[in-house]
Formats: C-alpha cells, sequence, structure tokens
C-alpha cells in the first residue's frame, strides 16, 4: 500500500496570495519507518536531547514560535536536512505529488481547494493503476491530510467522497475515505508541509531553494511530470518544471516501461524540466 500525506501552503481565500498549493508524498508502507528516522535524525543531529518538534517549514524559516530562539544558520540548515532527507528517499517508495492553483475570479477558495484535491488524488490514482500495469506492483492507496482549515471544509466531502470520486473521473485504487491526522503526530505530514511549502515558494516568490532538489521526485513518465500540476491560463509560455516537461517531451522523452525494479534504492537521473526557473529563482 502507499499512503499519500498531503498539506496545504497559500490561503485559498486570501487574495493577497497568487496561488493555492495541495502536496505531498506517496509513501509505501514499509518506507514509513525509515523516511520517519531520517527526519528524526535531522533533530538529533541539530537539536539534541529534546521531544519530537515539529518540523513546520514555514515556522521553521521565518523563526515563529519555538524557533524564535534559535539561529538563523541552524534553521535553514534544518529545512535544508528535511529536504534532503525527501530528495534522497527510497525510490520508488517515496513519489510526490503537488497541485499548484493559480487563482482567479473563478477560482479560489473553496473551488481552488476543490480542484488541487481532484487533481491531485486523479495523479496518486493513475500513479497506482501504472505501478500495476507497467511494473507488474499491484497496490492500493490511503491518503491522509493534514488537519487544519483544510480539514473543516474537506471533513464535509469526505463523507461523499466516493461520489465525488467517481465524477471526478475514476480513483479506482484508493482502498478508504481520507484520514485527518495532526502533523505533529506523523513526521510523514511535516514530509507533505515541506513539500508544499517549497512548492509555494516556487510558484508564488520564484524561490526554488526547497524545490530544487524535489523535482526529480515528482511522479513522472516519458519526460514529463504528471505528479506535478500545473493550473494556470498561460500553460503555452510558462516556463515552471512541470508546464516546460510538457513542451519538451518530444525532444527529451524516455519511457519508464521498461524499468523493472520495484524498489530499487536510487531515483531515476532526472528530467531536470524548468531549470532555467530554478536558475533565475531568488535565494
Ligand atoms: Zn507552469
Amino acid at each position: 500500500m502507499y499512503i499519500l500525506y498531503l498539506d496545504e501552503s497559500g490561503n485559498p481565500d486570501d487574495p493577497s496570495d497568487r496561488h493555492f498549493v495541495l502536496a505531498g508524498a506517496a509513501v509505501f508502507e514499509r518506507v514509513v519507518h525509515f523516511l520517519t528516522r531520517s527526519l528524526d535524525e535531522v533533530q538529533a543531529k541539530h537539536l539534541p536531547g529534546l521531544e519530537p518538534i515539529d518540523f513546520h517549514a514555514a515556522e521553521i524559516r521565518s523563526g515563529r514560535g519555538f524557533w524564535r530562539g534559535v539561529e538563523k544558520e541552524k534553521r535553514e540548515a534544518i529545512v535544508q536536512d528535511v529536504t534532503t532527507a525527501i530528495a534522497d528517499a527510497n525510490h520508488p517508495g517515496v513519489v510526490l505529488f503537488a497541485a499548484v492553483i493559480e487563482k482567479n475570479e473563478r477560482l479560489y477558495g473553496e473551488e481552488a481547494v476543490k480542484h488541487a484535491t481532484e487533481e491531485v488524488c486523479r495523479r496518486f490514482d493513475i500513479f497506482l493503476t501504472k505501478r500495476y500495469q507497467e511494473h507488474d506492483d499491484p497496490q492500493r492507496g490511503l491518503i491522509v491530510f493534514a488537519e487544519s482549515s483544510y480539514e473543516k471544509r474537506a471533513r464535509i466531502w469526505v463523507r461523499g467522497f466516493r461520489e465525488l470520486g467517481t465524477r471526478w473521473g475514476a480513483i479506482n485504487n484508493l482502498c478508504d475515505i481520507p484520514y485527518f491526522a495532526q502533523a505533529r503526530e506523523t513526521r510523514l505530514l511535516q514530509v507533505a508541509d515541506t513539500i508544499a511549502h517549497g512548492a509555494f515558494l516556487l510558484y508564488e516568490r520564484r524561490n526554488a531553494s526547497i524545490m530544487r532538489s524535489l523535482v526529480r521526485r515528482f511522479d513522472q513518465r516519458d519526460g514529463i511530470l504528471h505528479g506535478l500540476v500545473h493550473v494556470t491560463s498561460n500553460k503555452d509560455t510558462c516556463e515552471c518544471p512541470r508546464c516546460s516537461s510538457n513542451r519538451s517531451r518530444t525532444t527529451s522523452g524516455r519511457g519508464s516501461r521498461h524499468h523493472r525494479h520495484r524498489l530499487s534504492r536510487r531515483a531515476p537521473e532526472p528530467a531536470n524540466p524548468g531549470a532555467a526557473w530554478g536558475r533565475r529563482a531568488a535565494r
């Protein structure tokens, strides 16, 4: 089974944020323990001897809450080490997904949240289908959302999730309704938080500090980053990793059909679409 841990970034209702992001990591059941342990190790390295501390990327970066008394260099090193732990995690035991919604007058608030949820659930379902079709690896999926303001809306649709899924065009491989948990209770939701925050920084601020090393870990086939969805009216000119991967597919497309190793330790050499965006991005 793959468990998809999801968190959000950007306020869907606040017009000062141009983007709303829903993102996270699908983690194979046997890899949950190892990814949890690598985040515990980040804490042990930088803040030894303390109770588990919730790694919440926006708070760490801005030095809020617990992080107020922690020097900037250490805070930056922690975010970097958490990012590296995700980037180096088992492949295909950890696969990333995100929906980045560019809000407009029709797509904001509840609609933006729903659209992002639909995109991520569908991509996750397609990933599971491909595991079976191309790798002879039948797996079911389960979704865990971080409890937040998102929870209040999403709990309402979770009751009708099956019907919603049918309307969205199949979520055949999910074995149950989504569940909710608090980020402080599982390191994997802190992983989701880091990915969501990283995607928000990239799209909202052109800051690639987190996403630079994570782009290659999004679900991809034939050179296209299927796991990273960008909903924008400027698809044809957008230089983001996803939109540029669509356009470069004819020149750099490589099939994954023949990759047979199930849980090989290394991620494939990445397509690096959108590199220009990352290079130009603010530090
Ligand atoms: Zn784009």
